[in-house]
């Protein structure tokens, strides 16, 4: 390992910092606090920011009008700011529309949303599509409200703005590309979604002072129509990616799971179950659904790119998902290091990976005569050897270096530099045609 595979310290330290700095924004699918959000992420790596207009079609869908807040709150019958917006932007709605009203209880509560199995909590909840209006609060205040005239007033814009996605190509040797994608729309929750934009941008600056393969794409957009407005703003280009993950809620101690790309056998669905398995890490692979997060755009049968998706637990399925548990306290800098070094050794694997044709196929060259063989040298020389056997023999364009590793059971990296002696000594040529 070079010093740049390693998880520094201050890298981690840094990446719990920014996750404390962009918590406390109220970010959603459009608005300010996305803006905000992405300028913070720019302070890492040089992040591209475009705007695309309210009211633009894209695809079956249409670019929404922006929604920002100034202010939000409920006031009880006795005149006290009982919900404010101020203390936790998970209490409004997102998406609630203007408001300025005095209303009974009854004719409030069927606006008020409450988690009765987690009493403590606030949810966050969205109706980004719907005109409607809602505060979120725990259930056991809930449960106390009594009788009377509630003021409710919710100081918000829904007007023609547009929807801002940041973007950051680090160029590699060749044009395709990898993607990597997270969404940024949700408000103060850490690990879903904070932890994927900080770890991804953590990995993009350490991709950009590596000589890579291929060429690295990341994108942070709100899911769901973020995913579909840069698909359709880029659709003349996606011939160009070879594969990609979606990677998100990577800050919580829960083991990885990745979520196979839709056609279930892209060069990403081997490679990091390979890198998961080398880690000894506890991990699930699941197979593709077209439920979760903007893997379904990607894996839509007319985009149909080889996106997967990495995660920690996945969506709905730890306790704290889109509620105010999954806070700063439930991400720790040990799982963003964790989660950054799988990405980086993914992404690592993946541009070493390739398949060759063995140019001397006709039983096994001398590599004697080339100073490839039988040279003294200790353990080091003698496991290239094998490497070399192994690829010689293998290498008939259909089996990658990562298929070799798994049928001789030699490490990756010893096979990744085998082969590069072997290309050098003109006995292998890449036969990628990614
Ligand atoms: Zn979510």
């Amino acid at each position: 390992m070079t010093a740049n595979t390693q998880n520094k310290p201050a890298t981690a330290d840094a990446m719990q910092a920014l996750m404390a700095e962009l918590f406390p924004i109220c970010r959603s699918i459009t608005g300010d606090g996305v803006r905000r959000s992405l300028s913070l992420l720019a302070d890492v790596i040089p992040l591209q920011i475009h705007e695309v207009p309210s009211g633009t079609a894209v695809f079956d869908w249409t670019v929404p009008n922006e929604w920002n807040v100034n202010e939000a709150w409920v006031k009880d019958p006795t005149g006290q700011k009982i919900i404010d917006f101020g203390e936790h932007n998970l209490h409004l709605m997102s998406y609630s529309e203007p408001l300025r009203e005095t209303m009974p209880l009854d004719a409030l509560k069927p606006h008020l949303y409450s988690l009765p199995e987690q009493p403590d909590l606030i949810p966050y909840r969205t109706s980004y599509y719907a005109r409607d209006w809602g505060f979120c609060l725990p259930h056991k205040q809930l449960e106390l409200l009594p009788d009377g005239d509630y003021d409710v007033f919710i100081d918000s814009t829904l007007e023609p703005g547009g929807l801002s996605y940041g973007e950051y190509l680090i160029p590699g040797e060749i044009e395709k590309e990898v993607l990597v994608f997270s969404h940024v729309c949700h408000p103060s929750l850490a690990n879903d979604n904070l932890s994927g934009l900080v770890v991804n941008s953590f990995l993009a600056q350490r991709l950009a002072d590596a000589d890579n393969y291929y060429t690295y794409r990341f994108v942070f957009a709100p899911g769901a129509i973020g995913s579909i407005t840069w698909l359709a703003m880029n659709e003349d280009m996606l011939h160009r990616v070879h594969c990609g993950l979606v990677s998100v809620l990577l800050g919580g101690d829960n083991r990885f799971t990745y979520k196979k790309s839709r056609a279930g056998n892209a060069e990403i669905d081997t490679v990091v179950p390979f890198v998961l398995e080398e880690n000894q890490q506890p991990h699930d692979v699941i197979d593709f659904e077209p439920y979760g997060y903007d893997e379904r755009q990607f894996g839509s049968p007319g985009i149909a790119l080889n996106v997967g998706r990495l995660t920690r637990a996945p969506n709905n399925e730890f306790p704290e998902y889109h509620s105010s548990a999954d806070n700063l306290a439930f991400v720790s800098k040990e799982s963003l290091a964790e989660s950054l070094a799988a990405l980086w050794r993914i992404s690592q694997v993946l541009d070493a990976n390739r398949t060759y044709n063995n140019l001397n196929p006709k039983c096994e060259p001398q590599l004697g005569r080339r100073g490839l063989y039988g040279s003294v040298g200790g353990e080091h020389i003698k496991s290239q050897e094998h490497a070399m056997l192994w690829l010689l023999n293998q290498s008939d364009g259909q089996n990658s270096i990562l298929d070799i590793a798994k049928t001789s059971g030699l490490p990756f990296d010893t096979l990744a530099e085998a082969a590069g002696r072997l290309v050098d000594a003109e006995l292998l040529a890449t036969a990628d045609n990614v």
